[in-house]
């Protein structure tokens, strides 16, 4: 049998990694062999002894947070990062993914932009806001995101209790998950004001009006909400072991709810805030570095189900203007385009954690919690996704050369041991070291089930 294309390297699958062949034909794996030179294909890909990895997945996106980025620009950083699907939030600029309009619109970007796949984030409207979901739901998102911290009143509100209930319960009965930002407002907004008076505007005062219990209050009011609403319940970035240990004891007395960290919390420390200022600034904020190590413990002993970048892609101007007033920056970092490399050191490099268990935080348990049935995994059957690792290639981090339209990394300068030597999106190369990404937009709407 001849394939469209033959895959040779050091492929990795839910439990073993071996150098082998992959078989893919119209997109799709089809054959997977444990020794090389059987499959014949007409294009056949070489790599070696490189990590022939499923294509990551990254639930946490804002490509929107900053218009100037985009479905195109985010999605050529997500090629180059080796990520070949994201799930992407819909707080966005100007108007948030809170109807079936606004959704087939943001849709019809993807399917004409964008070189990666793409699923979507719907959210609900501040007020009375749960009637939006089962229209949404029919639509194709692969999940609702909601916050109790209010960013903004209108596009990122916070949702009372009473319809976060409502929306609970509704997800939950169209098996699509309901995930949170889960800070407590009413302390960080009485602690903000109170550093405010006192003058105290440098950065690592982002640190001290959000303490831990900033985040475990909110998350631990989910997690019981969620039991008595049968919800699928999702915290998104949490950086707080505490939070973790709360997440895993309902999820012991049965509650269904996974947590996911973001890349920054577990490289990152308040020091890190303190050197860099606003380029640090992500909400929650970074952590101590005694309570980091917590949390890498509980993600080495499987308490945390996957990571996600948070992708949000700020410029310069937008992180300057908190130089003087570290309450005046936008919070978040860009991550599509370096995520995958900065972890794969750390956590493989450093940390002695199998490519197959990596697999799992960045590709398959993503997939198996969003129902991405074609995604997250080598097998058989499905979507030939794949993202090549090329391991002992340094190379240094530079935020002036992002494909992201952002400018600004706390990364800036550091040296990455390995990179993404090539990204293919079913069976399709969009991305290679040597030739950059293909422009052609093959991307498409991801949903779940599908
Ligand atoms: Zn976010």
């Amino acid at each position: 049998m001849k394939f469209d294309k033959v895959i040779i390297g050091n492929i990795v699958l839910p439990d073993l990694n071996f150098l082998g062949e992959i078989g893919v034909n119209d997109g799709k794996i089809v054959e997977i062999s444990k020794t090389t030179g059987v499959l014949e294909g007409q294009d056949v890909y070489h790599y070696g002894k490189d990590f022939v990895f499923p294509g990551f997945i990254d639930a946490h996106v804002h490509c929107y947070s900053n218009p100037n980025e985009g479905i195109k620009r985010a999605s050529y950083a997500a090629a180059k990062g080796g990520i070949t699907t994201f799930l992407d939030m819909p707080y966005d600029l100007p108007v948030p993914v809170a109807s079936v309009e606004v959704l087939k619109k943001k849709i019809e970007t993807i399917n004409r932009e964008a070189i990666v796949d793409i699923a979507l984030w719907g959210t609900i409207p501040k007020e009375d806001g749960a009637k939006v979901i089962d229209e949404l739901a029919d639509a194709g998102v692969a999940g609702f995101k909601l916050s109790t911290f209010e960013t903004d009143p209108y596009r990122f509100p916070r949702i009372a209790d009473a319809d976060i209930l409502e929306a609970m319960k509704k997800t939950g009965n169209r098996d699509l998950v309901i995930a949170f930002h889960a800070e407590n407002d009413e302390l960080l907004t009485r602690y903000i004001k109170d550093a405010q008076a006192e003058n105290h505007l440098e950065p690592i005062y982002h640190n001290l009006t959000r303490p831990p219990v900033t985040e475990t209050t909110a998350v631990i009011k989910l997690l019981d909400m969620a039991s008595w609403a049968d919800a699928k319940l999702h915290i998104v970035h949490v950086s707080h072991a505490k939070s973790l240990d709360y997440i895993n004891w309902f999820k012991q007395q049965g509650t269904n709810v996974t947590a996911e960290t973001c890349y920054n919390y577990l490289l990152l420390t308040t020091e890190d805030l303190k050197e860099q200022g606003p380029k640090a600034k992500i909400n929650p904020p970074l952590r101590q570095p005694q309570e980091v190590r917590e949390l890498e413990a509980q993600l080495l002993d499987d308490s945390i189900d996957f990571i996600t970048s948070d992708h949000a892609p700020w410029q310069k101007a937008d992180k300057s203007i908190g130089d003087a007033d570290i309450f005046k920056a936008k919070s978040g970092t860009p991550g599509l385009e370096i995520m995958i490399p900065l972890l794969f050191d750390h956590l493989v490099g450093n940390r002695e954690v199998t490519v197959s268990h990596f697999a799992d935080l960045l590709a398959f348990a993503p997939a198996k919690r969003f129902n991405l049935i074609n995604k997250g995994s080598i097998e058989t059957g499905k979507d030939a996704d794949f993202a090549i690792i090329k391991n002992s290639e340094p190379w240094k981090v530079d935020e002036n050369s992002f494909l992201s339209v952002s400018d600004v990394s706390p990364y800036h300068g550091q040296q990455v041991d390995n990179r993404i030597e090539a990204t293919f999106v079913r069976g399709q190369l969009v991305y290679s070291h040597s030739t950059g990404v293909k422009e052609q937009a093959t991307g498409r709407f991801v949903k779940p089930n599908e």
